[in-house]
């Protein structure tokens, strides 16, 4: 079922989901199940699991390019078919621009439709670590809007070469991302907001955002966005900060800001075991508090640990 029906079957009521990260390679899917198990008492209609961008590396052999691909994080679409039919539950995989070509970003179509999967996140990815920028993938595309565009053309039958014959018939309900702090290479807020109503008006149907941890900024961000025209859906991520690290790294990576009293907070932790508890507590008051605004949907960044994710699930679904 498309994550649009689920909302709309929801009636106002706010559903759980949550993402999470397929295992590093070698790892047993059976780590997956565990962390994945303790969750679904709390009904989630959905899951997302995120894609890791393949390095395609040329080699020139004798006359020959040869092109080796290593895929970083193997499996996603794999994942969401066992995810599927193990918890009889929606699972989401992401779609990349970098590191597919077109014609293998339709492969994964391809599998996606004939594995029942009724719903994809249309993603740009990151830029590689070498680089400073992001740079597409020959034969691949720049933004997500276009791959959106894509998406949505396989849904009316479009393939990139007119050579299939057999009518395909996908109709995929179309995530995207937005940034209630801006896109970090973005030079606004209104700029990266016009970006997002390009995602949109190239049919995307739902919007899941970026970590944010003072609700504020959703709600404005929210605000704008239906000012300029979005309708669509849009679902907060919310990740609870687990280490003393994430001090740094979260406004390092993703640009945005930590709220002066949740710093002062983790500042006075003695060790990562209080932080997390931190981070859960501060969590669970967000989440309520858009329970109480009525989002459609709190969507948890698990990053593959379940354990206070469910702690802050238990107090608020
Ligand atoms: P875009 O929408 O293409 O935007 C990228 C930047 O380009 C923005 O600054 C935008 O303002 C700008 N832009 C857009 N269109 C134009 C245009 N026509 N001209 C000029 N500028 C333009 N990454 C992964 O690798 N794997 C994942 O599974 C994954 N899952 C994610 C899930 C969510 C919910 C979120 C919020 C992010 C996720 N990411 C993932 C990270 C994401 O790939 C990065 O944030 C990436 O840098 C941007 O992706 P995007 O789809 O928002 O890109």
């Amino acid at each position: 079922m498309k994550v649009t029906e689920h909302i709309e079957q929801a009636n106002g009521k706010t559903l759980f989901s949550f993402e999470i990260v397929p295992p590093q390679k070698g790892q047993n899917i059976q780590e997956l199940y565990n962390n994945i198990d303790p969750l679904m008492e709390f009904n989630p209609p959905f899951i997302d699991v995120t894609t890791s961008r393949e390095e395609h590396i040329y080699i020139q052999k004798g006359d020959l390019l040869d092109r080796k691909i290593t895929r970083m994080r193997p499996g996603t679409v794999g994942i969401c078919a066992s995810l599927k039919y193990k918890y009889n539950v929606d699972a989401i995989p992401h779609v990349l621009c970098g590191g597919f070509t077109k014609e293998e970003t339709e492969y994964v179509l391809v599998d996606c439709h004939y594995l029942g999967l009724d719903n994809v996140m249309a993603l740009r990815g990151d830029a590689m670590k070498h680089e400073q920028y992001f740079k597409a993938t020959k034969g691949g595309h720049q933004y997500a809007s276009e791959l959106v565009k894509q998406i949505n053309n396989l849904n009316k039958g479009k393939y990139l070469h007119e050579i299939i014959e057999t009518p395909y018939n996908s109709n995929f309900c179309i995530g995207v991302a937005g940034y209630p702090e801006k896109h970090l290479e973005s030079p606004s807020l209104e700029t990266d907001l016009r970006r997002l109503k390009e995602k949109v008006d190239a049919g995307a149907d739902y919007v899941v955002t970026q970590m944010f941890f003072d609700n504020k900024k959703y709600f404005d961000f929210v605000k704008k966005a239906r000012n300029i025209g979005i309708t669509v859906p849009i679902i907060p991520g919310i990740k609870p900060v687990a280490i003393k690290r994430h001090l740094q790294i979260l406004p390092q990576v993703f640009k945005l800001d930590l709220p002066e009293i949740l710093i002062r907070e983790i500042e006075k932790c003695k060790d990562n075991k209080e932080v997390r508890q931190v981070g859960v507590e501060w969590a669970i008051q967000q989440s309520k508090e858009l329970v109480a605004a009525g989002v459609p949907v709190v969507h948890f960044y698990s990053m593959g640990k379940s354990d206070n994710i469910k702690e802050i699930a238990s107090k608020v679904f």
